[in-house]
């Protein structure tokens, strides 16, 4: 197992919690997005003191639905939407203050936000830093003007170009982007130009996707229509094998199909999803699951706002959802601690069978309680976390 002495070993960790809080609003709704937001323009949302109200609220009553909760120390922490670069600094601060004094925290708690190009500023990232956010993210997809055109994507050119350089001299050590490749129109050649700029600048953390077609938006219609073309599905598959090579020549460790970080610069929210962390989902739209029970919220800001917590909960399916998750990780893994700690018997003959046939045909690695994915295993992924979810 070649990356082990290096790689992280992902392990059971269920005694903390994790916040996630979804901010609906951007400049523009992006044709290709699925998730719940809604564009309203440069103006901030005029709803934004309610809705920071209506988190409060969601919490306290998510407190009184699962007291327990209250025993967890919270270490880490997620502003998504959405685009949550749109509300001020000072409603995530003051929401911070309120968040620490219902919850205990880590020391080393991680404070993540997602920020968008038209919002990001030298400024905007040094007020990030005194109110104790330790981690930004980038939602950059693209510097070809044309690629965020298809994309439907607001362009603030000025923004863009100063991208690189504010994210250089950024106060906040753990920065990230996202880039992604297929987009019609986008070479591979420009792809990696992007990349490479954010390579040579040395950022820590990378997610790196491909343009994919979700039923309900926009792109999906005009795929329909005729008016756009279907994403680039053999750029794809190269780039997607291209990129774990190019990467480790770079310092980086792939830690998940898509995410690429400098050793201990993972995300560590994501991670939880992926390794079934418990973690509350706050917001319009967003998806919770605490103390094995898993909920969603409207996605209906002033629905939302009117009943916070007013959702089902929701038994989790551990069988189901482990294999769609754990085995998105391209890092090694103790695989039979999730499998005794989380799995029945069934469950656990079933994935220790799969398990093994996947060992056998050179696909990965399983050594000492440890699974590690080979890169063989890349373009077959979504067939072999169907076989073992099924
Ligand atoms: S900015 Fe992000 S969340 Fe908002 S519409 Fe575009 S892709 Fe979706």
């Amino acid at each position: 197992m070649e990356l082990l002495d290096k790689q992280t070993i992902w392990q059971v960790r269920n005694s903390y919690l994790g916040v996630y809080v979804h901010f609906p609003y951007c400049f523009k709704k992006c044709d290709y997005c699925d998730f719940y937001s809604e564009g309203i323009g440069a103006a901030p949302a005029n709803d934004e003191k309610l809705l920071f109200q209506a988190y409060q609220k969601e919490i306290l009553e998510r407190k009184i639905h699962f007291p327990e909760i209250k025993n967890r120390t919270i270490d880490t922490v997620f502003f998504g939407g959405g685009t949550p670069s749109k509300a001020s600094s000072k409603s995530w601060k003051d929401f911070l203050n309120f968040l620490r004094s219902e919850f205990s925290f880590a020391d080393d708690t991680e404070i993540s936000i997602e920020v968008n190009p038209e919002d990001l500023s030298a400024e905007l990232l040094e007020e990030y830093d005194s109110i104790g956010i330790n981690r930004v993210n980038v939602g950059v997809q693209t510097l070809e003007p044309k690629g965020l055109e298809f994309l439907g994507r607001h362009y603030d050119s000025e923004r863009y170009g100063a991208l690189v350089d504010v994210l250089t001299h950024s106060p906040i050590e753990r920065v990230g982007i996202d880039l992604m490749y297929g987009i019609p129109g986008v070479s591979k050649e420009s792809f990696y130009r992007d990349l490479n700029l954010f390579l040579e600048a040395g950022l820590p953390h990378l997610s790196l996707y491909s343009l994919t077609l979700e039923k309900g938006t926009q792109y999906s219609r005009d795929v329909t229509d005729h008016k756009k073309r279907e994403p680039e599905e053999n750029i794809q598959s190269e780039i997607l094998t291209n990129l774990p090579v190019l990467l480790k020549e770079h310092g980086y460790l792939w830690y998940e199909v898509s995410n690429y970080a400098k050793p201990g610069f993972e995300s560590r929210h994501n991670l939880k999803y992926w390794t079934y962390e418990p973690y509350l989902g706050i917001g319009p739209g967003a998806h919770g699951m605490i103390e094995g029970h898993r909920y969603g919220n409207p996605r209906n800001s002033s629905l939302y706002q009117k009943k916070p917590s007013n959702t089902k909960y929701e038994p989790a399916d551990p069988s189901t959802e482990l294999s769609l998750t754990l085995f998105r990780l391209f890092s090694p893994f103790r695989y039979l601690d999730f499998i005794d700690t989380y799995l029945d018997s069934e469950s656990k003959i079933k994935y220790l069978k799969t398990i093994e046939g996947w060992d056998k045909k050179g696909l990965c690695s399983i050594e000492s309680g440890v699974f590690q994915w080979k890169p063989a295993a890349l373009l077959l992924l979504d067939d072999l976390i169907l076989e073992i979810s099924l």
